[in-house]
């Protein structure tokens, strides 16, 4: 087996960690972080099940990151990027497992984003001879196949020379996430969630001449946790995808690297039928969210005194231990966590980390 330096991967050894994925027949965890809590409690969790991660940013996160309060938004969302992985440059080899840093899904408005971070992945570069993203993702599912084909390789083209690979979607993942895509349309004409493999090879074809890529194909999978509706997960188009592009272009089986999005509250069988089909990558938003305020919840409601007394005003007992954030914080990671060990045992990623 392959092994690689704890840390950030980035270039060649992040292609290693995507073929020992698939290889493997695991995937790993992508998780959307926005503070410096909830991206420990990933490395956290990484290190814990010797799996693993990918610690992602979407633009609303990455502004987070920064500070809401920062006036200029846009210049937030840049900041808040670059410096949440800064915090991972610096810790992740210290947790003693390998961490891909991605940023999510970026739609036609926020093309100026990743542009943006390329500029300050140029920077990087010229300084420490790696990116400082390992990829990013493009997703323009809701424009022309056109526009959004052209658009990811002008995009590739600059990453390429940087050693870092692209994201594509291709098809719409229902749901909405961060003001991305739609709240779900429980009787909409639910068709455009599943991604044609005509479409796929398409891309296959403009893409893979000019760098790494990674796609994300809609298989019925949806952002967020709805009630089971009319939204069936086909994981057989992943399966088909990968086989007409075998049997076009003669590559070896599945050339493909997926993406599962919306993996929240997903059925664990079509997890490992998703993944046996050459998913390598599977994120997981909404749970952990629930996962950290589920336990805020818990210990604001157990000790409700010290939520709106510094001392109780009839036994004079000081609630400081109580409302240090350090202490609900904590408790919020650790419930992350213990959502986290989850997928890695879904995925069949817990024990496969390449970091020596
Ligand atoms: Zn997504």
């Amino acid at each position: 087996m392959a092994q690689l330096k704890p840390g950030v991967v980035t270039g060649k050894d992040y292609l290693t960690l995507v073929a020992a994925a698939k290889a493997g027949g695991y995937a790993l965890p992508a998780v959307n972080v926005s503070s410096s809590s909830t991206t420990n409690a990933v490395l956290e969790a990484a290190a814990k099940n010797q799996g693993d991660v990918i610690i992602q940013l979407s633009n609303g996160g990455a502004q987070f990151y920064a500070g809401q309060g920062m006036k200029d938004s846009f210049k937030a969302k840049v900041l808040g990027a670059v410096s949440a992985a800064l915090h991972v440059h610096l810790l992740a080899e210290h947790y003693g497992v390998c961490v891909v840093l991605h940023t999510d899904h970026a739609n036609k408005a926020l093309i100026p984003w990743v542009d943006a971070l390329l500029d300050e992945g140029e920077k990087y570069f010229k300084q420490h001879g790696k990116p400082l993203f390992s990829s990013h993702m493009l997703d323009l599912s809701e424009d022309s196949m056109e526009f959004n084909l052209n658009e990811c390789a002008r995009i590739l083209t600059r990453m390429a020379p940087l050693d870092m690979s692209l994201e594509i979607e291709l098809g719409v993942t229902g749901g909405e996430e961060d003001g991305i895509g739609k709240e779900m349309d429980e009787s909409a004409d639910n068709s455009h969630l599943y991604t044609q493999p005509e479409d796929v090879l398409q891309a296959y074809e403009r893409l893979n001449p000019i760098g790494h890529f990674s796609v994300a194909a809609s298989f019925g999978n949806v952002h967020g946790v709805y009630k089971p509706g009319n939204v069936q997960l086909r994981p057989e188009i992943l399966k088909n995808s990968q086989a007409l592009i075998e049997q076009k272009r003669g590559t070896a089986p599945k050339p493909l690297n997926l993406v599962f999005h919306g993996g929240s509250g997903s059925e664990k069988e079509k997890i490992t039928e998703a993944v046996s089909y050459g998913v390598f990558k599977m994120n997981i938003d909404t749970d952990l969210q629930f996962a950290y305020s589920e336990a805020i919840g818990k210990f604001v409601s157990e000790n409700p005194k010290a939520f709106l007394y510094q001392v109780d005003p009839e036994t004079d007992k000081p609630y400081k231990k109580f409302y240090d954030p350090r202490k609900y914080l904590r408790l919020a990671e650790q419930n992350m966590v213990a959502r986290l060990n989850e997928a890695f045992v879904d995925l069949g990623s817990k024990g496969k980390s390449l970091a020596l």
